[in-house]
């Protein structure tokens, strides 16, 4: 044995004891003093013996030969002498023949974790021998306190943007893009999915982004080795079971790979895009991420794979220097995307932002015009659209309950921001619940049924 950390060897019976084997370098050690400090701030005891253990971890080195064997070794040893072993570190990442390396030479471990896979292997410590009681931190839930309805939850992937468009503040405020590691995405998403969560709402400042700050770095989910990525993390979700939506999508290429996952009904066929403008120059001036894309190509080509796919997007009108003429080449798009559900701004120049000092800022009553102009335009498009509906069956997703009629949303419906649908029934419905409701008539934003 090579290091076993010292600290309280006795084994109480009513403790949980954890020992802890660490080889390899300064790196893996400092993964060790990870586990090693969340293990103590959970409660649990540490063992310096194999026999006053509960279990064991190895963290182990995988760099060159004679390290993998002693690494091999260390293993089989802990296996001899305690039993209950979960192995961590460079070698857990090694494969042989397509085979996880460990798993194959030692099948009897407990689990196999990555290197810099501290919440992982906490995770399965707690499986396998579950964290002593705490008084104050247990009437937490586990995926924490969440300020939305029992049966949604918003699902946040990243924090900061490295854009810098020229109406927003953000970047200045929330600093770049720092991206959670999708094994940390899935456990909070998967421990949400337990305590009931029937809808998860991705969220980020720019989500096609997800990953790219740490080069789609690859992280442990359920012990498989999965890139930091948007497109593996959308895969991993629809796994779950639940509805998935995505929010904050900018039309990278990269996002038509997901829209084949939204026909196969693995996520909600919904997709928020904040498109802003459409006109090339203005476009460019706000410095827009994706700007050069070929949108009404792309919105087709999604359309043309996904039938489905509702589309919802957010504008400004009246940036600063947009042409009567490029408002009206906005209009166009608008007409021409069919968008589903869209919002607009008339510009509003907030603190700071550099599209203040642009040349040609339009008055208050212009701004404020074209933006009823914009919307009476869309509200034609969002009526004919919701018309189409009428005498098609929606799954629903029941948010509120009355006497007689129930609130909900279908898959085109994010909660507070786009439309409702209103089901009429004497059934008694719950909150939480999905039903098929079959459309009865349309408004401009909501939809009417009954129970299909
Ligand atoms: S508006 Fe632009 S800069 Fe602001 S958060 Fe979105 S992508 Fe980033």
């Amino acid at each position: 044995m090579t290091t076993l950390a010292k600290a309280r060897p006795s084994r109480s019976a009513r403790v949980p004891t954890v020992g802890m084997v660490s080889l390899g370098c300064p790196k893996a050690l400092v993964d060790s003093e990870r586990i090693v400090t969340q293990l103590r701030a959970e409660g649990y005891v540490l063992s310096g013996s194999y026999d006053g253990a509960d279990l064991v971890i190895v963290n182990t080195c995988g760099f060159i030969d004679a390290a993998v064997q002693e690494s091999l070794d260390a293993i089989g040893e802990a296996l001899a002498e305690n039993g209950k072993v979960i192995v961590t570190g460079c070698l857990g990442a090694k494969t042989e023949g397509g085979e996880n390396l460990v798993a194959k030479v030692h099948p009897k471990v407990l689990a196999v974790t990555g290197p810099h896979a501290a919440d992982e292997v906490m995770r399965r410590v707690h499986a396998q021998l579950p964290k002593p009681h705490d008084p104050f931190t247990d009437l937490v839930p586990p995926a924490g306190v969440k300020l939305t309805p029992r049966h949604y939850a918003y699902l946040k992937i990243s924090e900061g943007c490295n854009h810098r468009c020229t109406f927003c503040i953000i970047p200045s405020l929330r600093g770049d893009l720092v991206s959670r590691p999708i094994g940390e995405v899935m456990r909070e998403a998967e421990s949400l999915v337990k305590q009931g969560v029937r809808e998860l709402l991705v969220i980020s400042q720019d989500t096609s982004a997800y990953g790219v700050d740490v080069k789609y770095k690859l992280d442990f989910v359920g012990g498989r080795a999965v890139k930091t990525k948007m497109t593996e993390l959308v895969r991993e979700l629809g796994r779950l079971g639940v509805w998935i939506r995505l929010h904050y999508v900018y039309p990278y290429p990269h996002v038509d790979e997901i829209v084949p996952l939204m026909a196969e009904g693995k996520v909600l066929p919904y997709l928020d895009v904040p498109f802003q403008h459409a006109h090339p120059r203005i476009l460019k001036l706000m410095k827009r991420p994706a700007s050069g894309e070929k949108n009404i190509e792309r919105i087709r080509a999604w359309r043309a794979l996904c039938p489905e796919l509702t589309i919802r997007s957010t504008f400004i009108a009246g940036f600063p220097g947009e042409s009567e003429e490029e408002f009206e080449y906005l209009l166009d798009f608008l007409r021409e995307a069919q968008l589903d559900r869209v919002g607009c701004f008339a510009y509003s120049p907030v603190e700071g932002a550099a599209a203040n000092a642009l040349p040609g800022m339009l008055p208050d009553d212009v701004r404020e015009e074209r933006r009823a102009r914009f919307m009476a335009v869309q509200q034609e498009i969002s009526r004919a659209r919701l018309a189409r509906k009428v005498g098609t069956t929606q799954r629903v997703l029941i948010d509120e309950v009355g006497p007689t009629v129930a609130v909900g949303r279908s898959s085109a419906d994010a909660p507070e921001i786009d439309g409702l649908v209103y089901v009429k029934t004497r059934r008694k419905l719950a909150a939480g619940e999905f039903v098929d409701v079959r459309i009865t008539a349309a408004e401009e934003h909501d939809l009417h049924g009954v129970p299909a």
